[in-house]
């Protein structure tokens, strides 16, 4: 009877325990944006246990403006979060580079905690590696010289001067590491891992629309705030909107709106404040 009892029990406790699980999975989403939205700050503040290396602060200090405009609480996840991202990548040194310098890593790691700033657990996970050329490349896939490239395999491809050179000039709307990186977090959000799926879908249905229609009027009409190139697919034209969101912001809002807004949805911050959403 006794031993009757407590197989009850069990079936009782295993069929409750399936049902959570069930659950978190159906749920999985909502429960993760529930989680980031009241916890944000403290997985930012208390998660992140790396305290930037003093040397690598000061390059951030000297030479990232985005960062210059946070306030003290974000520069402390700024720093943290760079820090993270330097630790969990490879950054590998190929052709004209010798070795990978603290300047190197990060300024790069800048430009990726700059592009996720309003999500605070994305940290591109499925790419391990960052793949640093001097110079454009010449690629044996595609037989083209490239500045840089996002490898579905794992890697993002940056040649170093075109990318000190979308930071120099800075207001530019021309940026090597937004832009891969751009291509990288749109993969990232469509890979099933542990990041799958946080980019918000009506945000990007939203987008997709009006992503659409600016694509043919550079296509039909040759003018736009954005560079021809947006008109070769939505996957550059969102590269690009996201060049000109953080470098041109003033310019983007007065050309378009109803795109600028949609974009801070999927970025979940706002360049026009220096503000996360
Ligand atoms: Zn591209």
């Amino acid at each position: 009877m006794k031993i009757a009892e407590s197989l009850d029990g069990f079936w009782v406790i295993a069929i409750m325990l399936l049902f959570a699980i069930a659950i978190v999975i159906q749920f999985y989403g909502i429960i993760r944006e529930v989680i980031n939205y009241f916890f944000k700050d403290h997985i930012n503040r208390y998660l992140l246990t790396s305290r930037l290396k003093p040397h690598y602060k000061e390059v951030l200090i000297e030479k990232f403006g985005y960062y210059h405009h946070l306030n003290d609480q974000d520069k402390s996840i700024f720093e943290k979060r760079v820090q993270k991202f330097i630790n969990i990548k490879e950054f590998v040194p190929r052709g004209g580079i010798k070795h990978i310098t603290v300047e190197m890593k990060v300024l790069i790691a800048a430009s990726a905690i700059q592009l996720t700033f309003g999500y605070p657990s994305i940290y591109f996970m499925h790419f391990r590696k960052i793949i640093l050329y001097k110079t454009d490349y010449y690629s044996n896939i595609t037989q083209k010289y490239h500045q840089g490239e996002v490898n579905t395999r794992g890697f993002i491809i940056l040649s170093w001067v075109n990318f000190v050179k979308g930071y120099n000039e800075a207001d530019s709307g021309r940026n090597l590491g937004l832009h891969e990186l751009a291509h990288a977090l749109k993969i990232e959000n469509a890979i099933r891992n542990t990041e799958y799926n946080f980019i918000d879908e009506n945000s990007l249905k939203s987008f997709y629309r009006l992503a659409k229609h600016e694509i043919e009027k550079i296509r039909l009409e040759g003018s736009s705030f954005f560079r021809s190139y947006a008109g070769t697919n939505v996957h550059e034209f969102f590269a690009i909107v996201v060049e000109n969101f953080f470098e041109r912001p003033e310019q983007f809002y007065r050309y378009d709106q109803e795109l600028y807004l949609v974009t801070t949805q999927l970025l979940k911050q706002d360049p026009l404040y220096h503000a996360r959403l």
